[in-house]
């Protein structure tokens, strides 16, 4: 008979010889042999090794009909079942088992919580209690964190409490950090603080649980204050610890801490390390740097989904849209996944550069990703078709999302508006209540500003009057401004006035907004009247001396406009310059008023030429009054000619004269009127739809007519 092999780090051959055992063990009697613990052990042990199921369930076997119901022996069973990921296995053994160590308890439940299982964890740790098993700071560590993935605060607690009698809460930092770790994931940040401090000797895992959860609660300075607390104790940070404290640094915007920590990181070894470096470039753009984060993700060997994300994410953000868009290009071709984040992000970069064509790219990777119904990518691709001004294509993807909450409907509400689809507005609002969904401030802005944009006074008032008794909304200057634009371009300027009057503090953008008004019914008296508040508030409005110059020249008080522009020179205000912008084959091309810097200049103002002979030929009669200095009839036309959204128009329509596509620009300011009847006249007299998005809303031009039935 051979002995069953004592020397285990002689594996293979020890485990054949054991086989052999084994089978004779079936036909032949009982062996002679005593209880080989140490062979049973080290077999098992190899068996964890190497993952060998098979050899396992051999062992129990052979155990089971030796009769070795060995205390010690049974734990490592249990625990090399785990190993091989063998969860029905442990547990069944651990059942049959007649007596079980804490060893044991404590194996099966910390691999349910690891496997996030943790309410069979908490179950299995409530049963240890109630059969008396006292629990040691494995068990705490393991159900602490059980308790946090589940949010059971209150028993939570209660394990909590069942520690500190059995000596453990103080005098193991094991404890102590998961503790904290467990107050810190329910952003009770008293208590974790509470039970950091009477921990007796505290190490980096215990700070680094501290500032993690001072970082996710938002509790930045905090974070800061246990950082500093941890260094000045001579305890040395972790990459997790540079990680967290650099995100807060980026929080608190502190660039001057955020600089000097990435020099620790770099002196102690970590600056490789891919969570801090991670954290680094985050920090770098919440701070604005985007050049210092750029320099950071050079540094990557393999950047990862995260970092790829953060880098894209922080670009957008620093309003580095084209740079986001190229590095996107570049996570593509490394074969890196984007995620729901990365998609949102730089669909947000082609809304704000109304890229339509790339955004629509996107979608189809969207598409290809299994993103399509995921509803923060799908939140974005409806803000960017909605501010593209492709209403059908945002209500499509709205209409195909699995989940809707407010944010999506939000902002479907608030494509609507912009587009000035006022009746699909209100229409989504009413549905909201089917949709068990409440409104937020957000909500009331969009459906108010799709009144506006549409004209509905009357159901605009009805909604604004019933949102003011509601008590969940917090009514803020924004749905004032948004109620006075509606009521003044209505012309019912008297109304917008009682209403600013009814305002606790009116600001400057409240009377500014009347002062448009103003502007748009030609109501001198009331201008001037209010524009003596806009300066009371804000003595260097450049925005309210703007209007008045151009309220006096508009009737023609020339005096009164030289007056006001030598004020405002003396003031050293400037006009924020008009700039129109169109995007044809992926290339941006930019147009102030009377530019004749453009390659294709002279192209452009013979195009020009060309249509306004044909839409004089529809009765277009160039409309003075929106000329601002002070010229002859001829040179006002002249002027008017070359405003830069009609020369954005005529580039488009040489550039694409062979093409039906829908001409698409963009503008800083507000389409002037004259604009916005040439580009009607247009559309008809060459049989192309002109979308245009100016600073207030879109305007689609077709056949002579715009989306926004002349009110804007
Ligand atoms: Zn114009
Ligand atoms: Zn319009």
């Amino acid at each position: 008979m051979q002995a069953i092999p004592c020397n285990s780090n002689r594996n293979t051959v020890g485990f054949a010889k054991f086989l052999n055992f084994a089978r004779a063990f079936e036909t032949l009697s009982p062996p002679t042999l005593s209880d080989g613990h140490p062979s049973y052990a080290s077999l098992i042990q190899r068996c964890r090794e190497t993952k060998s199921i098979t050899e396992l369930a051999i062992i129990q076997t052979h155990m089971l009909k030796r009769g070795l119901s060995h205390l010690g022996l049974g734990s490592k069973l249990v625990d090399g079942f785990l190993k091989c990921g063998r969860m029905n296995c442990a547990r069944k053994l651990f059942d049959e088992m007649p007596h079980r160590h804490v060893v044991t308890w404590n194996s099966l439940i910390a691999a349910y919580v690891k496997h996030r299982l943790s309410e069979e964890g908490v179950r299995l740790y409530d049963r240890m209690i109630l059969e008396g098993v006292m629990p040691d700071d494995f068990t705490f560590s393991s159900v602490f964190k059980a308790f946090a993935d589940l949010g059971l605060l209150v028993e939570g607690r209660r394990a909590h409490g069942l520690s500190v009698v059995l000596g453990f809460e103080v005098s193991s930092v094991f404890v102590g950090s998961a503790l904290v770790d467990m107050y810190a994931k329910f952003g009770t940040m008293q208590e974790a603080r509470l039970v950091a401090d009477r921990v007796l000797e505290k190490d980096v895992v215990l700070f680094t649980a501290l500032i993690v959860g001072y970082s996710q609660c938002g509790e930045n300075g905090e974070a800061m204050v246990v950082f500093r607390e941890m260094i000045s104790k001579g305890i040395k940070p972790n990459e997790y610890t540079f990680a967290s404290i650099l995100i807060s640094c980026g929080n608190l915007e502190d660039s001057l801490t955020g600089k000097f920590i990435h020099c620790v990181t770099i002196k102690s070894g970590f600056e490789s390390a891919v969570a801090s470096q991670t954290s680094l470039l985050t920090m770098y753009s919440k701070c604005g740097l985007v050049d210092d984060s750029l320099k950071v993700f050079k540094h990557f060997v393999n950047p990862n989904q995260v970092t790829w994300t953060s880098l894209v994410v922080g670009l957008v953000q620093n309003g580095r849209e084209e740079i986001a868009l190229s590095k996107f290009r570049g996570m593509i071709r490394s074969s890196v996944i984007p995620n729901s984040f990365t998609f949102s992000s730089v669909l947000c970069a082609c809304s704000s550069l109304a890229m339509l064509e790339q955004g629509k790219q996107i979608h189809a990777m969207v598409l290809k990703f299994g993103l399509g119904t995921d509803k923060y990518t799908g939140t974005a691709l409806i803000d960017l078709y909605g501010k593209c001004g492709v209403v059908d294509m945002a209500r499509s993807v709205f209409d195909g999302l699995l989940e809707l909450d407010l944010a999506p409907v939000n902002t479907m509400i608030y494509s609507f508006a912009q587009n000035g689809f006022g009746h699909e507005a209100l229409a989504l609002y009413e549905r909201m209540k089917e949709l068990g969904l409440a409104q937020n401030d957000q909500t009331l802005l969009s459906v108010l500003l799709a009144c506006r944009n549409a004209g509905l006074v009357d159901e605009g008032l009805v909604i604004f009057a019933s949102a003011s008794s509601n008590p969940s909304i917090n009514l803020t200057n924004e749905h004032y401004a948004c109620m006075v634009d509606l009521l003044g371009r209505a012309g019912r300027l008297r109304e917008a006035e009682m209403l600013v009057t009814r305002v606790e503090n009116p600001d400057v953008v409240l009377w500014r907004t009347l002062l448009s008004a103003c502007r748009i019914h030609w109501e001198v008296d009331m201008a001037k009247r209010v524009t003596n508040m806009v300066l009371e508030l804000a003595p260097r409005d450049d925005g309210a001396h703007v209007l008045l110059s151009n309220l006096f020249a508009s009737t023609g008080d020339w005096n009164r406009v030289i007056e006001m522009k030598s004020l405002m020179r003396e003031m050293r205000l400037r006009k924020n310059p008009a700039m129109s912008w169109v995007d044809i084959d992926r290339e941006v091309h930019t147009f102030m008023a009377g530019d004749r810097s453009h390659p294709n200049s002279n192209e452009i103002y013979g195009m020009l030429e060309e249509l306004i002979e044909k839409i004089k030929g529809l009765g277009y009669v160039p409309d003075t009054r929106f000329v601002l200095q002070d010229l002859g009839d001829k040179e006002k036309e002249r002027s008017l000619y070359c405003h830069s959204e009609k020369l954005a128009v005529a580039f488009a329509l040489w550039k694409s004269s062979n093409r039906a596509t829908t001409i698409r620009i963009l503008k800083n300011l507000r389409v002037c009127g004259d604009c916005h009847n040439w580009m009607k006249l247009v559309s008809r007299a060459v049989g192309r739809e002109i979308i245009a998005r100016d600073a207030k809303r879109f305007h689609h031009f077709r056949d002579g007519m715009c989306s926004c039935g002349d009110y804007w």
